[in-house]
């Protein structure tokens, strides 16, 4: 039975954060009152002034140099200024002695309304895989499954310092599915992009929602704080090579017109595209029916000719690597083409992928990169390590299209900002900082997560939610949908 409530209930909430519960129906709030499970935790910190003080700064800016020590300015949610020494008296200090500062980390392919079936997934048992486990209990899911499922991934990016995601929301069952996704990123502070998909096992007969996605659109957009923007996850073109029958259950394999019948749609929308080249490469066949443009983000890039590079770099596309994931797949099925993409000048970003099977740690995920890399192709094509932070910040901005608001410590944009402890004992006595970040950081590191002015995180705690309400609502909806499914049988 579908919660058809959900929608107005969260946005309910959300109005309640903005102090304007009072104009809302009675009958909303006694909904409300009735039903904790999943409502948010206290408000989130307002945006004041503060002043990073002491810290080492990697800008990721060009126009503005790396400090060895320096004082980064905040207010009102904006970066007012980086300089080795800043008088803001009335500003709250956070002492960033000992730690790095860095833009936030952005991560743009997450599946976060799948992060709760750990609980089931095994990395080295085929039944128990990822593909199946999704496509066994994703039809099950109701929305406020996905809100609990997307919130503790949420949460999980936070602490390890995401500060924007893109929630690659491929089980987008309902609106209210949607609506719930949306409310777990809102909760939780995160900046990012919903993209807005189809359900698991829904015909590939069958076109997107557009009428649900409309309906979202108007409510959700423009997002009053400005940090969450909308788009749609395409299913695939082509036959999959990794996952087998479950995989394409899941996903979804489209002939070129039934692509071109969802994209058209979502182009109405004005809304961009993300799609996983999973198998043979779609990008020829996309090309001829002239989909390809910059509004379109491509998954894994593993199988791309030096034709296919070009026309990436023509259309503007973008390519997201997920290394920690694409790790684990039979080398037949391709390699990460990093070197092959930076070198055709293809726009390239990093993500998570599903924490399902695997933890957020962006750390990680340029150490893999950097590790694959050298291995495959690094003796011709070298790599810096201030070139892997860049890929995990600035560039998935890019990727993103909001570089003009986050991605690097510039005056005038958007504050999201970590600070990495480097007095830790995986990381001292750190040198280089960049070495620091690539070759020894980890998620504990990361001391305080600030989004759009707001510390979300400090000392390594939440500022806002208590974690382990999080993580037991999380369970409690998992245990649910294995009962649900008579899992495992
Ligand atoms: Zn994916």
């Amino acid at each position: 039975m579908m919660d058809n409530t959900f929608s107005r209930r969260r946005l309910m909430q959300g109005a309640a954060a903005l102090g304007t519960a009072a104009l809302l129906p009675w009958g909303l709030l006694a909904q409300q009152a009735a039903r904790t499970a999943g409502a948010p935790g206290a408000p989130l910190p307002v945006r004041g002034e503060l002043l990073i003080r002491g810290a080492i700064v990697l800008t990721m800016d060009p126009a503005v140099p790396d400090l060895a020590a320096g004082d980064v300015h905040v207010r009102d949610g904006a970066i007012v200024a980086v300089a080795q020494k800043i008088e803001a008296p009335s500003a709250r200090v956070v002492d960033g002695a000992g730690m790095i500062c860095i833009p936030g980390f952005i991560d743009t392919h997450f599946h976060l309304w799948n992060s709760m079936f750990r609980l089931f997934v095994r990395a080295d048992v085929p039944t128990l895989g990822y593909f199946p486990v999704t496509a066994r209990l994703g039809p099950l899911m109701g929305p406020e499954d996905s809100y609990r499922s997307v919130r503790l991934g949420t949460a999980e990016a936070l602490a390890a310092g995401v500060t924007t995601l893109h929630n690659w929301a491929h089980n987008t069952r309902t609106p209210e599915h949607a609506d719930a996704e949306l409310s777990a990123m809102r909760d939780v502070g995160v900046r990012g992009r919903f993209a807005y998909g189809t359900p698991v096992g829904l015909s590939d007969d069958a076109p997107m929602d557009f009428a649900g996605l409309a309906r979202v659109k108007k409510d959700w957009m423009p997002d009053k704080d400005n940090l969450l923007t909308l788009g749609i996850c395409s299913r695939n073109l082509g036959a999959l090579t990794i996952g087998g029958s479950a995989a394409a259950a899941s996903r979804g394999v489209l002939t070129i017109e039934q692509i071109k019948r969802d994209w058209d749609g979502a182009r109405a929308l004005g809304l961009p595209i993300t799609m996983h080249t999973s198998g043979a490469s779609p990008i020829m066949e996309l090309e001829r029916a002239g989909l390809l443009g910059p509004d379109v983000q491509l998954v894994h890039p593993l199988l791309t000719t030096t034709e296919e590079r070009g026309i990436l770099k023509e259309r503007g596309v973008s390519y997201s690597t997920s290394p920690q994931l694409e790790a684990r797949r039979s080398s037949q099925l391709g390699v990460i083409q990093l070197g092959e993409l930076l070198e055709a000048g293809v726009k390239v970003s990093l993500s998570t992928d599903h924490v399902a099977s695997a933890s957020c740690d962006p750390f990680g995920a340029m150490r893999t990169l950097f590790a694959l890399h050298s291995h495959r192709i690094g003796a011709r094509v070298p790599l810096t390590l201030k070139r892997l932070l860049q890929l995990a910040t600035i560039d998935g901005a890019v990727d993103l299209g909001i570089a003009d608001r986050t991605g690097s410590i510039t005056p005038g944009k958007r504050a999201d900002l970590v600070l990495v402890r480097i007095t830790d004992t995986n990381m001292a006595p750190a040198g280089d900082p960049y070495e620091a970040m690539v070759s020894l950081g980890l998620p504990t590191n990361v001391d305080t997560v600030i989004v759009d002015g707001r510390v979300l995180r400090r000392a390594g705690t939440f500022t806002a939610f208590d974690h382990a309400k999080i993580v037991a609502e999380a369970r409690e909806a998992a245990v649910g949908l294995r009962d649900k499914a008579k899992w495992p049988t």
